[in-house]
């Protein structure tokens, strides 16, 4: 179990904007290995993924090891215009702008170490949600929270925030040569 002495003091924290960007795998992963981390010294953290909640995924599963000081809360409708989506635009604007919301209420509650927002910048690119919205949040951040925003094609102005930005860049994907989505690799 972690000790208190393991904490770090959140007075002496300088909480970070983490930005996760790129079109190469590993950005929703590194989420969770940064979680996985905190985790272990007693941190709070919650997760919430935009677009994402139509499918299930081993992290839903994993997350649920690591509670209560781990939250994972999928808030999407899944694909938005591909792969079968049926969906109204609006219904999936309406669910993002939730998970914005509900981000928003966690990262200022005073409750979370690390708070992260999967996929938010994939929600920006569609225009899900307003690009605004989301800089308001970021500059809402409390000094000691730690936030991470993940999804490929981070809008440059979120990048301008951020202390740390990291773009995964493709060099090969099994995916090209017709490889499916590999259960405890992609999913
Ligand atoms: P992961 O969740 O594995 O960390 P990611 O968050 O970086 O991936 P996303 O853009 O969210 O990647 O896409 C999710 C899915 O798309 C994953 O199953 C991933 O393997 C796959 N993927 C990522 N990069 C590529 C690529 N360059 N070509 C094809 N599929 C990809
Ligand atoms: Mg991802």
């Amino acid at each position: 179990m972690p000790q208190p002495k393991d904490r770090i003091p959140e007075k002496k924290r300088r909480g970070l904007v983490l930005v996760l960007t790129g079109d190469g795998k590993g950005k929703t992963t590194s989420c969770l290995g940064m979680a996985v981390r905190a985790v272990g010294y007693g941190m709070k953290v919650v997760m919430i993924q935009f677009i994402k909640g139509s499918l299930h995924y081993g992290e839903l599963d994993g997350a649920k090891r690591l509670a209560p000081e781990f939250e994972l809360i999928p808030m999407g409708k899944g694909f938005v215009g591909i792969m079968g989506d049926a969906l109204p635009f609006y219904v999936h604007a309406d669910a993002a702008r939730e998970a914005l919301a509900a981000a928003r209420e966690r990262m200022l509650s005073g409750k979370y170490d690390i708070v992260i927002l999967d996929e938010v910048n994939v929600a920006v690119r569609l225009r899900l949600l307003d690009l605004e919205d989301v800089l308001s949040l970021v500059r809402e951040k409390p000094e000691n929270v730690h936030l991470i925003l993940s999804g490929r094609g981070a809008h440059e102005e979120v990048l301008r925030l951020a202390h740390l930005v990291t773009e995964m860049r493709s060099v090969k994907h099994p995916f090209e040569i017709g490889i499916e989505a590999e259960k405890g690799i992609d999913y």
